[in-house]
């Protein structure tokens, strides 16, 4: 890997951050605050919330085994995302690789930034090598994303061809792990020690049933997490979103039932969709939703919109054509789908 010096974008390197009252005085034992020009009526909403959220990223650490310190909090994955392209690469100048298909906001975000995004083809079983990707990189490659389990194929991407991709890369490697709850893998956040040029991704918005608060982690070293505290607004996570999202972390073990359950749903549906005669071919997935061929999908997905069935047509995705994704929903939602495709 490059220095980090020489990855960050010079503005941020040199960048003094908005400094809060809440930064300058953060410790105990103080019960008047006269400091941040809040209102002294209204409480609890009349304070600002901890910028660093500590209190939340002590019970992230326990339920996801990575230290507080190699934890990034943002308004979503959402932020993370953004963040990387507006801390690491040069608008006009630099330019990342990314698998293809794959989650849409890279490229958005790539779009915004004015950053070149050189898409890697996946092979027709959606997996990629290292020296694939690697071959796309030059001087001004910054950043490499990969999504595993993938979006909107649903697969783990080969782990080997990964850690290739990050020791051989100078850049930094940004693996989306948002739903690795739903896979066998063993999930890659535990190894940001190992690997200075790793950032690793989480939302609570999939198997923690909880995108309505919008919070997203990125894990990686502390040079990292600090550049991205650095840039970020300096009360990125309000304090309900983090207030709910330490509820949340009470109860891990209501997550793990909630996952058999969907696996258990998404093994029925699959095999239900052998059966159908518009299904043509189903794809294997590590996620919580799957990718099915039909021979017109744009027809189905109309034929289900109008029994008010909701589906994400992919079919102008690349090596999607006719392809719907399927989230896995409840066991009656998912009964109502299966009904309605029987009857097509
Ligand atoms: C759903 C999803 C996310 C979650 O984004 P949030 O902003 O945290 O809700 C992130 N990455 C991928 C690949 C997703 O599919």
């Amino acid at each position: 890997m490059r220095p980090l010096s020489e990855l960050v974008r010079p503005n941020i390197l040199a960048l003094k951050p908005y400094s809060s009252a809440r930064d300058e005085f953060s410790g105990t034992g103080a019960n008047v605050f006269l400091d941040a020009n809040e209102n002294p009526y209204n409480s609890p909403f009349n304070r600002y919330p901890d910028p660093l959220q500590r209190d939340l990223k002590m019970s992230l650490s326990r339920v996801k085994g990575v230290k507080a310190e190699n934890i990034f909090l943002g308004n979503g994955s959402d932020e993370p995302i953004d963040l990387a392209y507006r801390c690491f690469t040069r608008p006009g100048v630099d330019n990342v690789v990314a698998i293809d298909p794959t989650y849409g906001m890279y490229k958005v975000c790539a779009d915004i930034n004015d950053v070149e995004y050189r898409r890697v083809t996946l092979d027709e079983n959606f997996q990629t090598t290292a020296e694939k990707l690697l071959a796309q990189c030059d001087k001004n490659t910054k950043l490499i994303w990969i999504c595993s389990p993938n979006n909107p194929t649903g697969n783990d991407i080969n782990r080997g061809e990964i850690v290739k991709t990050i020791q051989g890369f100078g850049g930094l490697v940004i693996v989306d792990e948002a739903y690795s709850d739903f896979s066998q893998e063993r999930p890659l956040r535990f190894d940001v020690d190992k690997y200075p040029n790793l950032i690793v991704l989480n939302t609570m918005s999939k198997a923690w049933g909880c995108a309505a608060i919008r919070l997203g982690m990125a894990f990686a070293q502390k040079d990292i997490v600090d550049i991205f505290n650095k840039v970020k607004y300096p009360y990125n996570v309000n304090m309900l979103t983090q207030k709910q999202a330490s509820e949340a972390l009470k109860e891990p073990y209501e997550v793990d039932k909630w996952v058999k359950i969907i696996l258990l749903e998404r093994d029925r549906m699959i095999d239900a969709f052998g059966f159908l005669p518009c299904c043509k071919k189903i794809y294997l997935t590590n996620a919580n939703f799957f990718l099915a061929k039909f021979d017109n999908a744009q027809a189905v997905y109309d034929y289900l919109k109008a029994k008010g069935i909701i589906v994400r047509n992919r079919t102008r995705v690349t090596l999607c054509e006719d392809c719907l994704r399927i989230t896995i929903g409840s066991k009656s939602e998912n009964n109502e789908l299966l009904s309605a495709l029987r009857q097509y």
